[in-house]
């Protein structure tokens, strides 16, 4: 499939059209949504009028956006008015948003054209895609293994050449473990700079959304197109969107890139072999490589598992059957509240309310919640440390490469345990990315994570830049 950036610039000098382009989308959507489950929903009549309204106004001769013409794939945790949104749970079945996302407005006036809602985990909790109330979906690189989760169906979305880039979030890793599980770049912004507007939250405290694409340059003007201070997200950053897709051959010379002990221990071989190479390249690129430990790293899943289930607990209240979608009656209002949060909410779900409203209980808060901010405070502060002494860090993505389906479902901490390199960016509210580098069991690919402080984006992207150069020689 074509890059974003190849069908931007063929639909606005005539090259394509944008209609020309949705079609060749859907038809990859037709061709293999049966088999995969990648889209929940497919909203043709409102991909087909975005795409006559680019073509439109090329044909007038208007201006277009940098993604004009090109469809994106959207997780189905972002409100786009009038299309059903349901985070992949029976309990919002049936709701239609009265309102758009942010990153939905700002990608319709970039030109893209939205074709529909990718399947999650449920509430986006999970690291396989498993948790969806309707199935699971697979990953097209080899379909008897997950695509990875939370975002698994805009992952699976890309790597399948349904649609050339996709929006997921990423809360503890949600983009980038799904993107090195399906060999994609897959970025989780600093906190702040893309708005939360729309987005279901999980924990709101953690809550990105970021891009998937094939290419750095595909993520780079994906994320300039949808970053950027908006006045409905009181967290969001002061600052319009930075500068990054013209920044992407920056390269490393110079640069400081420390390989983190902690970012690796416990990965497979194959997977530390990639990084290790990684290491490699950035130095024959001109990069000064150092080593660190960063022992408060460790301490990240389990602050994690405490901060991010109390904040899910008090967002998911809201859903009471009163005001979104499923309603259990019941004989009184409670009784009704009960039924309905227990017919509508799966396992997983469940058992993160459970944990965050007891981490919040009354003489339990100060031993679990609040030790775990005490927690959240040192990693800051350790991460600072490190940025004094490195500008980036290396490490990986996931512990292994895409698993078989069943492998961790019936072990939660097994499960949780692929997000252990991942969680401490969004502990810190900092950016990551992951890069496709190597390749390991069964020659699935390998994921290789970057990360740097606040802002850091455009750093990130050169980095990355230069390892994608010597994985595709182009
Ligand atoms: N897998 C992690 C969890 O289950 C992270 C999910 C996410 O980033 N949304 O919470």
């Amino acid at each position: 499939m074509k890059t974003a950036e190849q069908i931007a610039l063929d639909v606005r000098s005539g090259a394509s059209t944008a209609q020309r382009e949705l079609d060749a989308s859907l038809a990859a959507i037709h061709a293999r949504n049966d088999e995969l489950n990648v889209f929940l929903y497919v909203d043709e009549d409102g991909a087909r009028a975005a795409a006559k309204d680019v073509d439109d106004k090329v044909a007038r001769g208007e201006s277009v956006g940098p993604l004009a013409g090109v469809p994106v794939a959207i997780k189905d945790n972002m409100c786009q008015v009038g299309v059903p949104t349901t985070c992949s749970s029976r309990i919002l079945e049936g709701w239609r948003p009265p309102y758009s996302a942010t990153v939905i407005t700002r990608l319709l006036a970039a030109g893209a054209v939205p074709v529909g809602k990718t399947n999650l985990d449920e509430f986006a909790m999970g690291s396989s895609t498993e948790n969806s109330a309707f199935g699971p979906t697979r990953n097209p690189l080899d379909p008897s293994r997950v695509p990875g989760g939370s975002s698994g169906g805009s992952a699976a979305a890309v790597a399948a050449d349904m649609t050339p880039i996709a929006l997921g979030s990423d809360t503890g890793g949600s983009i980038r473990q799904p993107a090195a599980l399906c060999g994609l770049i897959g970025v989780k912004p600093s906190y702040g700079l893309v708005s939360r507007y729309g987005l279901i939250a999980f924990a709101s405290s953690l809550d990105q959304i970021g891009p998937f694409s094939k290419t750095v340059t595909d993520a780079a003007i994906l994320l300039e197109a949808i970053a950027g201070h908006d006045p409905m997200d009181s967290t969001s950053l002061p600052e319009p969107a930075p500068m990054l897709s013209a920044h992407v051959n920056d390269g490393v010379v110079g640069k400081r890139i420390a390989l983190v002990r902690e970012l690796i221990d416990g990965a497979d071989p194959d997977v530390v072999a990639s990084v290790t190479r990684a290491v490699e390249v950035l130095k024959d690129a001109g990069a000064t490589i150092l080593e660190l430990s960063i022992p408060e790293l460790q301490l990240g899943l389990s602050a994690y598992y405490l901060i991010a289930p109390a904040e899910a607990s008090s967002n998911l209240a809201r859903y009471d059957g009163v005001r979104f979608g499923l309603r259990v009656d019941g004989e009184d209002v409670e009784a009704m509240n009960t039924a309905t949060r227990t017919a509508g909410f799966g396992a997983e779900v469940k058992r993160r309310i459970m944990l965050g409203t007891y981490a919040l209980s009354a003489g339990y808060f100060d031993a679990y919640y609040g030790q775990a901010l005490k927690v959240r405070t040192q990693m800051i502060d350790a991460f600072k440390r490190a940025y004094a002494q490195a500008d980036l860090l290396i490490g990986a993505t996931a512990p292994s490469v895409a698993f078989p389906f069943g492998s961790k479902t019936s072990n939660p901490m097994a499960m949780y345990l692929s997000d252990v390199f991942t969680i401490p960016t969004n502990l810190a509210g900092e950016a990551a990315i992951s890069v496709p580098f190597g390749a390991g069991e069964a020659g699935l690919p390998t994921g290789v994570q970057l990360l740097g402080p606040g802002r850091s984006e455009a750093q990130l992207f050169a980095a990355a830049r230069v390892l994608e150069r010597e994985e595709r020689g182009s």
